[in-house]
C-alpha cells in the first residue's frame, strides 16, 4: 500500500504536492523497508507489475485530489531503474496518466542518479518525452550519487531533490550547509527547482528559506501518512 508525504512550499507554507511511499506489512514478516523488498522485486522480475501498480494508486489519488478542487497539486512517484529501462516504460506512464484522468502537471516522477549510470542517452531522451506531456521529473536523493556538472545541464528535469544528508547538519554551519547553499544556487542557474528531504527542525527551514529553496519535505511538516490523513491535513492547511 501506499503512504503520502506532503511537500511544502517554502515561502508560503502551502503543500504544493505529495511524494507517494510503498509500504510493505506481511504476515510473515512484519514491517518490510521500501528499500528492502523494491530490491528484491527488481530482482525476481516483479518490479514492473510493482510499480506500475503504484503508478495507478498514485495517479488515482491524484485524480482525487483533482477531483476536490486541488488541480494544481502534484502527486511524486520514485521510479526504479529495470522499470524505466524496460521498452514500454514511457508507454505505460502515458496510459496510466490517460486512464486516471489526470494532466501530465499533477505526477512526478522520481529518478536517482544510479538510474542514470547506464544508457544515459536512451534514459534522458524517454525523460524528454515525458516532460513533452507536461509530467515533472525531479532528480532524488541529489548528492550522493555520480552526477557531473555537465549531465546536470543536458538532463531533461525540473526539480533537485536535495539529499537528507546535507539537511540533517545545515544548522552546524559546516560544509554540509555551505553545498547546499551552493546547490541551490546551481540549481538556479540551470533554471530547476529545488525540494530539500528530511526537513525535521525549524532552523532547517529558516536556513533553506535565506538560501532561495523552493520547496521542503520531512518530519517537521509531516511523516508519510495514509491517504485519508492527507486529506485531512490538506483541508486543514489550505481550505477544503
Ligand atoms: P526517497 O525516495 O528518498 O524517500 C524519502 C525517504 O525519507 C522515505 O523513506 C521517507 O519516509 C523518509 N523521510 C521523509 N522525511 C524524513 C525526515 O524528516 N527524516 C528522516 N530521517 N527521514 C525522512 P522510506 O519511505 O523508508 O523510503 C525509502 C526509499 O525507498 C525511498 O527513498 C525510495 O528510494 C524507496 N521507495 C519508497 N517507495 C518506493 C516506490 O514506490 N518505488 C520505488 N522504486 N522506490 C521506493
Ligand atoms: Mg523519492
Ligand atoms: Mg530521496
Amino acid at each position: 500500500y501506499l503512504v503520502y508525504q506532503p511537500i511544502v512550499e517554502l515561502n508560503t507554507q502551502r503543500i504544493v504536492g505529495f511524494e507517494a511511499l510503498a509500504r510493505m506489512n506481511s504476515k510473515e514478516f512484519g514491517f518490510v523497508s521500501p528499500l528492502e523488498f523494491i530490491d528484491i522485486a527488481e530482482r525476481n522480475q516483479l518490479i514492473v507489475p510493482l510499480s506500475n501498480y503504484i503508478l495507478r494508486h498514485a495517479c488515482a489519488y491524484a485524480a482525487e485530489l483533482v477531483a476536490m478542487g486541488y488541480a494544481h497539486l502534484r502527486v511524486a512517484v520514485n521510479i526504479s531503474a529495470i522499470h524505466i529501462m524496460r521498452e514500454d516504460f514511457t508507454r505505460d506512464v502515458l496510459q496510466i496518466v490517460k486512464e486516471a484522468g489526470i494532466q501530465g502537471r499533477n505526477l512526478e516522477l522520481e529518478v536517482t542518479e544510479s538510474v542514470l549510470a547506464n544508457n544515459y542517452n536512451l534514459i534522458n531522451e524517454k525523460l524528454r518525452e515525458l516532460m513533452g506531456e507536461g509530467i515533472n521529473i525531479s532528480l532524488d536523493d541529489f548528492g550522493t550519487g555520480y552526477s557531473s556538472f555537465s549531465r546536470l545541464r543536458e538532463l531533461n528535469i525540473n526539480t533537485l531533490k536535495i539529499d537528507r544528508s546535507f539537511i540533517q547538519s545545515i544548522t552546524d554551519c559546516n560544509k554540509d550547509s555551505l553545498l547546499t547553499r551552493d546547490i541551490v544556487s546551481i540549481a538556479q542557474r540551470l533554471g530547476l527547482k529545488t525540494i530539500a528531504e528530511g526537513v525535521e527542525e525549524q532552523a532547517h527551514v529558516d536556513y533553506l528559506l535565506e538560501h532561495g529553496c523552493d520547496m521542503c519535505q520531512g518530519y517537521l511538516f509531516s511523516k508519510p501518512i495514509p491517504k485519508e490523513e492527507s486529506i485531512q491535513l490538506l483541508k486543514k492547511h489550505q481550505g477544503s
